[in-house]
């Protein structure tokens, strides 16, 4: 069976559903945007974070039905356990105090991809983030465009005297030469703020706009279908011309015809197609980094003007101090921020402090990684069970980001002076190499068709004329900023690129 389409979109996360929201908005042509996993939700790419308790867990154990997802049948007593709504890599990881393999290497595999689970911090990067072969007045505008796809406001959750005392607090501590865009502020947030002060929270439907509707999205030419993993990238001298999609329920293995071909299949599964494709240029795979993280818990002193009641939760914990931003500013902050009123965290905390009474918040710090080829994805003979090359990750921390986390704990404890204290119970720990989720440099994005990146500025795979990339592996930089504000703006670029090549 073959079917013609003028755009395949494989992956359905948020670079997937950029490129489809963009093509879509920029043309007639047809577009079919394929995904391995299954639809979690009746909104399609609805954040489950939204949802009440009892859909948000039968949508994670939906989640958790997919093949790769199956829990091992002898766990080890310290086995990581994955973030609810991903799978591990290797579900047999234990956390080793080396970071080796990067243990905590986790996927989501449903419709929206990461997207219905993530946490929306939005922060646009800056200073050695940014990417310098981008033209700064393209990339404002394409992240401008990615901040309207993703509904991005510092307005998520209401200003309050707590959370101002924060913000004021830090910057007493921090401001240094900071520029104003650089001073610690209200997290750009991928949500829209709701009157109950809890925010809806953007999944890809976000991105998708009207499109999230099957209806409309029947009527403009775009089909989302899922349960649908693409096998391999079918290529002709220099041209993608389509791929070989296998059903899962069914195991029918069928072939698509397109005009273009664009894979946003994640950080470790887009190389993975490549190289199952035999497309396998030397930086495929390699310069894999993900953000080292360390965490905390800080104790609170709510200022003076801070209403207890709407301050500081009947347990004693803060519920009303938002999430508040921290930018990397180098030399003297080398690490992108977050602090979090407890039930945003995305990281369950064991402990949680015990000074009762104050306001406690997370503290996340995360690392730029020391970027090497040798950190990298190898691809092994033997298959998974999806028949798909298994994969291992060659990854360890270098002295440079060793270094680096000594620095962050130290920062921890200048962070707990200037609004508190840090937690009994809430010291700094440093969590497995991969807990980030935020995997980058695997498929990167370069100035030049050399051994160092895999696609051109545009994304577009260096020596095939129609053949695009998305999501944090084309991010060519060491960043410690959260990635997916900027892959969805190289997407927006990608898909830019995609209009004036091919369908203007
Ligand atoms: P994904 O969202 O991972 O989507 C990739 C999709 O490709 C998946 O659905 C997968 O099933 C599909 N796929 C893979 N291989 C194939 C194949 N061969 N055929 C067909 N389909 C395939 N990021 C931030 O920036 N800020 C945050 O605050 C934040 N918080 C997070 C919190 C959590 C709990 C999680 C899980 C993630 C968080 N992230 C955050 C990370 C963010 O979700 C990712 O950066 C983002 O989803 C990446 O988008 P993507 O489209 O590249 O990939």
């Amino acid at each position: 069976m073959t079917h013609d389409i003028d755009i395949l979109i494989i992956g359905s996360g948020p670079a997937g559903s950029t490129f489809a929201r963009h093509l879509a908005d920029g043309t007639s042509a047809t577009i079919l945007m394929v995904d391995a996993g299954s639809a979690l939700g009746t909104v399609t790419g609805e954040n489950i974070r939204n949802l009440p308790t009892p859909a948000r867990e039968a949508a994670y154990s939906m989640a958790q039905k997919f093949p790769l997802a199956a829990v091992p049948a002898d766990p080890q007593a310290d086995v990581l356990q994955a973030r609810p709504g991903t799978h591990l890599l290797n579900p047999r990881a234990t956390g080793t105090p080396t970071h080796q393999g990067m243990p905590a290497a986790a996927m989501s595999s449903n419709i929206g991809g990461m997207g219905v689970h993530w946490t929306c911090a939005c922060p646009r990067p800056g200073g050695s983030e940014r990417i310098s072969f981008i033209e700064p007045a393209l990339m404002q505008s394409a992240f401008e465009t990615a901040e309207r796809y993703l509904h991005v406001t510092q307005q998520g959750f209401p200003a309050t005297p707590l959370s101002e005392g924060i913000i004021a607090a830090l910057n007493q501590r921090f401001a240094s030469d900071r520029s104003r865009e650089r001073l610690a502020q209200p997290m750009p947030l991928a949500c829209t703020p709701q009157p109950d002060g809890k925010p809806r929270w953007s999944g890809t439907d976000a991105i998708l706009g009207e499109l999230r509707d099957a209806d409309v999205r029947t009527r403009r030419g775009l089909e989302i279908r899922p349960d649908t993993l693409c096998r391999q990238i079918l290529t002709q001298d220099g041209e993608a011309c389509g791929a070989l999609l296998y059903h899962l329920p069914t195991g029918q293995l069928y072939r698509v015809n397109a005009r273009v071909v664009i894979v946003a299949a994640d950080a470790l599964r887009t190389p993975q197609l490549l190289y199952a494709s035999g497309i396998r240029p030397y930086a495929l795979g390699r310069w894999l980094n993900d953000q080292p993280q360390v965490i905390a818990l800080i104790d609170v002193d709510a200022p003076s003007n801070a209403d207890a009641k709407t301050s500081v939760a009947a347990d004693g914990r803060d519920n009303v101090s938002g999430v508040t931003w921290l930018p990397f500013h180098e030399p003297d902050f080398p690490f992108h921020g977050q602090l979090m009123q407890m039930d945003t965290s995305p990281i369950a905390f064991k402990q949680e402090g015990q000074n009762a009474g104050k306001p406690v918040v997370g503290l996340g710090l995360f690392l730029a990684k020391e970027l090497r080829e040798e950190d990298r994805i190898i691809f092994e003979e033997q298959t998974d069970a999806l028949g798909m090359p298994r994969m291992r990750l060659a990854y360890d921390l270098t002295p440079a980001d060793l270094a680096g986390l000594d620095r962050a704990r130290a920062a921890v404890d200048k962070v707990g002076a200037a609004l508190g204290g840090v937690a009994n119970g809430g010291e700094a720990i440093i969590l497995p190499a991969g807990t980030s989720l935020h995997y980058q440099g695997s498929h990167r994005i370069g100035p030049e068709d050399d051994d160092t990146c895999v696609a051109s500025p545009a994304s577009r795979v260096w020596g095939f004329n129609n053949l695009y990339l998305g999501g944090n592996g084309v991010i060519p930089t060491a960043t410690g900023c959260n990635p997916t504000l900027t892959s969805v703006a190289l997407a927006v670029i990608a898909a830019d690129d995609i209009l004036r090549r091919f369908f203007a």
